[in-house]
């Protein structure tokens, strides 16, 4: 069976369609989201509702969090950052809020593990960049597979003794080993920033046991312009068409 696991969406409805339209085309079962739904885009509510039409299970990442409990914690949030929750704020609903509130800081799925961030302080949100970071996180993984979402990076880490060894991710089906523990960041749909302004996202087949990133081109230019007249700031909108 096959599993899409979308993340980082960041209100980007666009790049959200043009995910779940290639999706529909990879022969997949089922959708799981790693969160970070609302955030720095324009469309949090039409976001928030196609992921809650859309996903088997979805975990909540910290922007969803900022906006849920935004009031108490946005002073301390970088101008851009801040800007995204304001913007979910004043368009979600109450009936969204409460979806984004019940979401679970991780899920189990089958043998995959789902996280935004990193099993070794998940409310903490901590971000996994190095050896050693990926470390803590395995310590705290039961399952052979983790996937994780937060830094917009596609990363595939495995498990050794002594510190985890980063693989590369290349294009095409990528087979796991037996009796191998793996974590996988699974890139972000809404807002890439490994260079690459196409959206991303992780196929995993549990049977071939193979994972698969995905790229998918969208129209950066219409999420831009949707940013511009919210007034949301201009470096959010610019980033997307170069993929930082
Ligand atoms: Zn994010």
């Amino acid at each position: 069976m096959r599993t899409a696991f979308l993340s980082d969406i960041h209100a980007n409805l666009t790049a959200l369609e043009a995910v779940l339209s290639d999706v529909a085309r990879q022969g997949v079962s089922q959708v799981v989201c790693l969160g970070d739904i609302v955030g720095y885009g324009p469309q949090p509510r039409e976001c928030v509702e196609r992921v809650m039409e859309e996903a088997a299970h979805c975990v909540l990442g910290n922007h969803d969090y900022y906006a849920v409990f935004g009031r108490t914690i946005l002073r301390g949030l970088r101008e851009d950052v801040a800007d995204g929750i304001a913007v979910a704020r004043n368009l979600l609903d109450e009936r969204h809020l409460e979806q984004l509130r019940q979401l679970p800081i991780s899920v189990r799925c089958g043998e995959v593990v789902c996280v935004h961030a990193s099993l070794s302080d998940p409310q903490a949100f901590p971000y996994i960049r190095t050896g050693k970071d990926a470390r803590e996180h395995f310590e705290n993984q039961r399952s052979p597979l983790g996937v994780i979402g937060h830094t917009h990076i596609p990363q595939l880490w495995e498990h050794m003794p002594s510190r985890p060894r980063e693989l590369k991710v290349e294009e095409g089906w990528l087979e796991l080993q037996p009796e191998t523990q793996y974590l996988a960041n699974v890139g972000s749909v809404g807002q890439p920033r490994d260079g690459d302004p196409r959206a991303c996202y992780l196929i995993y087949d549990d049977s071939a046991q193979t994972l698969l990133w995905r790229r998918v081109l969208y129209d950066t230019q219409t999420t831009a312009a949707a940013m511009l007249a919210l007034g949301m700031p201009e470096m959010s909108a610019a980033r997307l068409a170069q993929g930082v």
